[in-house]
């Protein structure tokens, strides 16, 4: 396995980057360092709140590196080595554990709806997958529905029997699924209609771009509340955006207006 991860690392290196020969490979280690001491995977909080009564409702973890050699890693350093190279699937893993062991320790009795985890396409190495996610949350003895999946379009439109698959087997156990930076890419109509997503979150950029012409995110919005979809606004930074949102209708913000993605102590204080 360890022989595979290598092969395709030095696809890695021929790849024409910001990134030196040197810096990608010391990433790459600082990834396999921290599967072997998973304490080196860290994860932080992004609250999601409820735009009419304000109140969090639900969080989206995000991954962080504490690499002792390189120091914090944030995921536009590290996330898309770790796809390059495989070892998503392990640190995927890790993090689902963790967030899992934060609600049955933490959050057990808290009205806080779900947790979610992102997943890449290379987290969908096969439909056994959807097993193996099902088995660490059983593990944590935490009720299914706590936990939520977000996934990009291009990653659905990749691989998309399989992405399918695995989304109507967790959906069976009640586990959320959102579309995430919905609004950055292809739209496929169809896949919105036949994919039991939950909830939408609008990019960052889309928020921003309605500033100046809210008439796409209006129609948007509109089309996929009659779809029955929860949307959710991302990147909202200011009153003026939170406005906007409102008026639109849409249900959902995550942003700095309200919070950054905080560290576990910060973020249970937050919602403890
Ligand atoms: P994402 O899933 O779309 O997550 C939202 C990103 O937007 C986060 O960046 C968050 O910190 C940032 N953000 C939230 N609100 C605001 C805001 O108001 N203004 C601005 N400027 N940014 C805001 P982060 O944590 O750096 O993560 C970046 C991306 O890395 C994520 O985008 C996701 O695609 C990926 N990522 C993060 N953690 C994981 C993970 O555990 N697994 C996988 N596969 N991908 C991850
Ligand atoms: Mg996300
Ligand atoms: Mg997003
Ligand atoms: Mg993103």
């Amino acid at each position: 396995e360890i022989r595979s991860v290598r092969k395709r690392a030095v696809f890695v290196y021929t790849k024409k980057d910001a990134l030196s020969q040197q810096q990608t490979m010391n990433i790459i280690s600082a990834l396999r360092a921290s599967i072997r001491n998973p304490e080196q995977v860290l994860v932080h909080y992004q609250p999601m709140y409820d735009v009419q009564t304000g109140r969090i409702v639900s969080a989206e973890a995000l991954m962080r590196i504490n690499d002792e050699h390189l120091g914090f890693l944030n995921p536009s350093q590290f996330i898309f080595l770790a796809e390059q190279t495989g070892l998503i699937v392990h640190l995927t893993q890790i993090l689902l554990a963790k967030v899992c062991t934060l609600i049955r320790q933490n959050l057990a009795k808290n009205a806080l709806e779900y947790i979610s985890v992102n997943l890449s396409g290379e987290d969908f190495t096969s439909r056994q997958m959807g097993q193996t996610l099902l088995s660490i949350i059983q593990q944590e003895n935490i009720p299914s529905r706590k936990i939520g999946f977000e996934i990009t379009e291009s990653v659905v439109l990749q691989s998309y029997d399989m992405v399918a698959d695995v989304m109507l087997e967790l959906s069976l156990k009640d586990i959320k699924f959102a579309l995430d930076d919905f609004g950055t890419g292809y739209s496929n109509l169809q896949a919105l209609m036949d994919l039991p997503y939950a909830y939408v979150k609008f990019d960052k950029s889309v928020i921003q771009g309605a500033m100046s012409n809210p008439t796409m995110l209006t129609l948007l919005s509109d089309m996929l509340h009659k779809l029955g979809k929860v949307l959710i606004a991302e990147g909202v930074e200011t009153e003026q955006q939170l406005e906007m949102i409102k008026k639109i209708g849409i249900e959902r913000v995550q942003g700095y207006y309200y919070s950054k993605p905080l560290e576990k102590e910060a973020f249970l204080e937050l919602v403890g």
